[in-house]
């Protein structure tokens, strides 16, 4: 569950930015919700607050079932843990293969090598990937680099994925597979967060929108996707 409780953020550099204004959100296990609004909305500084790279300055915010302002700095790893992110540049190591992208980062949690055997085949063929495991990623496609970063956020089977413009580097057509990906993902119980300012997307899949507008929230309702209409 993710809560946001009267959460302001001010910044003082620039003569002093009210990034966001008295936001209240609560998503429960298992949404999925896009988060859009226009350049300067507030978008990214929301998400930094869940990953706890930021405090609000005032007001409560609550991920995972932790308070982010009683968290202490050396449990941060860990409750880092249980966020996947996905990033607009994908952020993948460039000479390490396709599988060991994925792999990697359930070594430096101590899984063992048998489960990790099984998990990256398991999370590279749900995102589509199986027959380029031994690629590496400047031999892919951005298309097919981001689903790498998707499959390397949900190796460890986060519980909450969180993408900041993940198709904002992509062809529009690309991005519906992107989506795609992650609404499978989603389906087997994990929450999504997809920040995007294409709104040809959330039309299309339709869902909880949540959009926010000079740091305050403008809409926070359910909308039919497109491809469910007549
Ligand atoms: P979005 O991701 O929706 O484009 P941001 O959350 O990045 O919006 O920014 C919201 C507002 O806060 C903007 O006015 C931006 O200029 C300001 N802002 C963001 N980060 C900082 C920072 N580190 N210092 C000062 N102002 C910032
Ligand atoms: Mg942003």
């Amino acid at each position: 569950m993710v809560e946001l409780k009267n959460v302001d953020v001010h910044y003082k550099d620039g003569g002093g930015v009210d990034a966001l204004n008295d936001v209240n959100i609560r998503i429960e296990d298992g949404e999925f919700v896009f988060v859009v609004g226009s350049s300067g909305a507030g978008k990214s500084t929301l998400l930094k607050l869940l990953t706890r790279e930021k405090h609000p300055t005032n007001g409560r915010v609550f991920v995972n079932g932790y308070n982010m302002s009683k968290l202490k700095g050396r449990k941060v790893p860990m409750f880092r843990r249980s966020i996947g992110m996905i990033f607009q540049d994908f952020r993948l190591i460039p000479h390490l293969t396709v599988y060991e992208n994925v792999a990697f980062v359930l070594r430096v949690t101590d899984k063992s090598s048998r489960f990790i055997r099984q998990r990256v085949p398991y999370v590279l063929n749900l995102v589509g990937l199986s027959s380029r495991a031994k690629a590496y990623p400047p031999q892919l496609s951005g298309g097919e680099q981001q689903r790498v970063a998707i499959a390397r956020a949900f190796a460890s089977d986060p519980g909450l994925i969180i993408a900041d413009e993940p198709t904002g580097n992509l062809d529009p057509e690309l991005s519906y597979g992107i989506v795609e990906v992650l609404k499978d993902i989603n389906k087997t119980g994990t929450t999504v967060i997809m920040v995007t300012h294409e709104h040809d997307i959330v039309k299309y899949f339709g869902g909880r929108i949540i959009s926010l507008k000079d740091g305050t929230i403008a809409f926070d309702d359910y909308i039919g996707g497109g491809d469910e209409m007549e």
